[in-house]
């Protein structure tokens, strides 16, 4: 499912206290608030008003309705007038999809002639969202708020971005990631535990033959590749004379996307050390791939393949671009210390600042028995951030770091690699101390189009720990966070 096939269902809490007649003005102002919301433009998905509920019944039936519609992403909550919150308990303790409480008010101004105690009456969302507030802590429920003004352009925006966290988690529970190949020996980062994965976030994790793919190799056709030429002359320049590595690019890149699309697979990995029978360790293949919106993970690393297929999921439409990433090397100049980002081979063009350019290259690493093609470019400017899912054993620790990309401080004219460069906050060093201490991998999801907010949203709905490295991380207070971390999720048992 695309992110505009999704819903989210509003849900307005009240009571029978009032009388009819307010119950009719807080459903219609309900319905005119969701009509403007989805004619604003600002959100990504359809919200559907469903129920002023009065009662434990019609709160339960809608709670239950949406666990099991695929459509609705999430419900969102108000309460325009006060709501007991006794009767949101069996509703609540059996809720299965994301939940945003929406602390709004139907009015912006306290109008000083209207008001009286018949506008206090329907206007009292300062205190039925309290009340409302409190059952959801009571029960421990992983929830969102967004406080402010229903029509105010920023509560709009929390909203939406709130909307694609929780499509995120929607995407995740459906994802399937197809390996080619084990990991990379001896790499412990990449290692992790399936069933653990599965569990908590849904991903079907499982392996293909490498030769199973070389079969689906040979059976692509010419006038196959011949199309697939087509599209990447339309997107980039070819920089080689050798068209040949193009071609087997391309038919790697469509024997893989058929495997994917049969298996309905969102992600992949793949790795330099197995790749019997085959030419050229896929570049170009898998960049174009990841350009489609899959997900991919280089030396076997399918943690890192399923995130950047999730936050792809979570970004769709949106300009910056979301790779597979590693961090490679630093400059470390004073004044202007920054890592360089890249692969081997596999960065995704939806980063570039210009036109990538395909280029052959000899590479060393691996079974290569050719020179594969690839696409080169440098990355384009702007905040960003990078993102880690580790299995700490027992748990997974989701780490996320605020960086700023910027444009190359030198071009690098004998690098054969796309790259990116960037300053992490809150500077290099205490960032890497930080990074490392979390366990953070090298290997990465580099993304422009999703917040730090929108991935802790994600780990707060999937229930997995969240490490946040931003401009006011320092090591020590990471640290104390960490050990608290640790005994509370020993604790809470997984
Ligand atoms: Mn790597």
């Amino acid at each position: 499912m695309a992110l505009k096939d999704y819903e989210f269902w509003f849900v307005v809490g009240s009571q029978f206290l009032y009388g009819p007649e307010v119950l009719e003005i807080v459903a219609a102002r309900a319905q005119e608030m969701v009509d403007e919301l989805n004619n604003s433009g600002a959100l990504p998905c359809k919200i559907v008003y469903k129920v002023t509920a009065k009662t434990n019944k019609e709160i339960s039936d809608v709670v239950r309705e949406a666990n099991f519609d695929k459509k609705c992403a999430g419900i969102i909550t108000w309460c325009h007038t006060f709501s007991p919150s006794k009767m949101w308990i069996n509703g609540f303790a059996s809720l299965q999809k994301p939940y945003c409480h929406l602390a709004t008010q139907y009015n912006k101004e306290i109008p000083n002639e209207e008001i009286d105690m018949d506008f206090m009456n329907l206007n009292q969302a300062a205190h039925g969202d309290r009340e409302h507030g409190f059952i959801a802590a009571r029960l421990r429920m992983p929830r969102k708020i967004i406080a402010g003004y229903w029509k105010d352009e920023s509560v709009r925006a929390r909203l939406g971005d709130w909307m694609r966290a929780a499509v995120g988690v929607a995407f995740s529970k459906e994802l399937s990631v197809m390996r080619f190949g084990d990991n990379m020996r001896e790499v412990a980062v990449t290692e992790g535990d399936k069933v653990e994965v599965q569990s908590k976030l849904g991903w079907q994790v499982n392996t293909w033959a490498v030769g199973d793919l070389v079969k689906e190799m040979d059976a692509v056709t010419e006038a196959e590749i011949d199309a697939l030429i087509e599209i990447y002359k339309e997107n980039y320049d070819i920089a080689t004379d050798n068209i040949d590595a193009i071609r087997y690019q391309a038919k790697e890149e469509i024997a893989i996307k058929k495997m994917l699309d049969r298996e309905n697979c969102k992600a992949f990995s793949n790795t330099f050390q197995d790749l019997y029978g085959m030419e050229q360790l896929p570049g170009l293949a898998s960049q174009h791939l990841m350009a489609l919106g899959y997900g991919y993970g280089g030396e076997g690393d399918w943690k890192v393949a399923a995130m950047t297929a999730i936050i792809k999921a979570m970004g769709e439409g949106k300009p910056g671009g979301t790779s597979f990433m590693e961090d490679y090397t630093y400059h470390l100049v004073d004044g202007n210390k920054l890592s360089l980002g890249a692969h081997m081979l596999e960065v995704c063009p939806s980063l570039a600042a210009g036109k990538p350019r395909i280029e052959t290259h000899h590479l060393g690493i691996g079974m290569n028995e050719k020179d594969p093609a690839r696409l080169v470019f440098e990355g384009k400017e702007g905040k960003a951030i990078v993102v880690s899912l580790i299995d700490m054993g027992g748990r997974l620790r989701l780490i996320c770091q605020d960086i700023e990309c910027v444009k190359p401080v030198m071009e690098m004219p004998n690098l054969p690699v796309a790259r990116v460069m960037w300053k992490a906050e809150p500077s290099l060093e205490t960032g890497l101390e930080c990074w490392i201490t979390a366990g953070g991998a090298h290997h990465t999801v580099l993304t422009h189009d999703v917040t730090s907010e929108q991935m802790r949203d994600f780990a707060k709905m999937m229930d997995i720990e969240f490490v946040h490295i931003d401009k006011n991380t320092t090591q020590e207070s990471l640290e104390k966070e960490l050990f608290f971390a640790d005994v509370a999720w020993k604790l809470k048992g997984v």
